[in-house]
């Protein structure tokens, strides 16, 4: 026997409003069409709009994306700190530039996957950043990593001075 259909005409999901049933479908359920408040009709499952899974036509996640880009293009994009968190991404992953592939990719030397996130690395490393700069100045701040031979993660990283990095390269040239 196959289970009846409830009828959800009528009922509101978020930005999505049920207008009737578009088809029932064998051992699946049924699709509604339904109406988003943006004027686009759209069909959706029963189970899609009760378990919250979709809340729009599409154009809420449009603007979640739109509205992250802008964040980034008129928040921190244009900052030194951006670009370190950018350039230590493409130092982990682009494995055409011969310098990054023998120091960092053919090292195993990754970026942990929370940090291919730059909300994510900025909440563990901007307050840090802004300590660091404010008594070494922005250039004379560089992300670091502690122990050389393992990649980037909030427990291996620290910033440090021009002068540390020095260092730790003649160190480890040392060895
Ligand atoms: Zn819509």
């Amino acid at each position: 026997m196959p289970r009846p259909v409830v009828d959800i005409s009528g009922a509101r999901y978020s930005r999505l409003k049920v207008i009737k049933l578009h088809e029932k479908v064998k051992d699946r359920g049924a699709r509604w069409l339904c109406k988003c408040d943006c004027g686009t009709e759209t069909i959706s499952w029963a189970w899609e709009l009760k378990n919250g899974k979709k809340k729009s036509c599409g154009c809420f996640n449009k603007e979640i994306v739109k509205q992250q880009k802008t964040r980034l293009s008129h928040g921190l994009s244009k900052t030194r700190f951006y670009r370190i968190w950018f350039a230590m991404k493409r130092r982990c992953t682009e494995s055409k530039n011969e310098l990054f592939k023998k120091y960092y990719i053919d090292r195993g030397i990754t970026v942990c996957e929370e940090w291919l996130t730059f909300e994510n690395f900025k909440r563990d490393m901007y307050s840090c950043y802004l300590e660091h700069i404010e008594k070494h100045s922005e250039k004379n701040t560089s992300i670091d990593r502690i122990n050389n031979d393992l990649g980037y993660t909030k427990e291996n990283c620290r910033w440090a001075t021009n002068e540390v990095q020095n260092q730790n390269r003649r160190n480890r040239e040392g060895n």
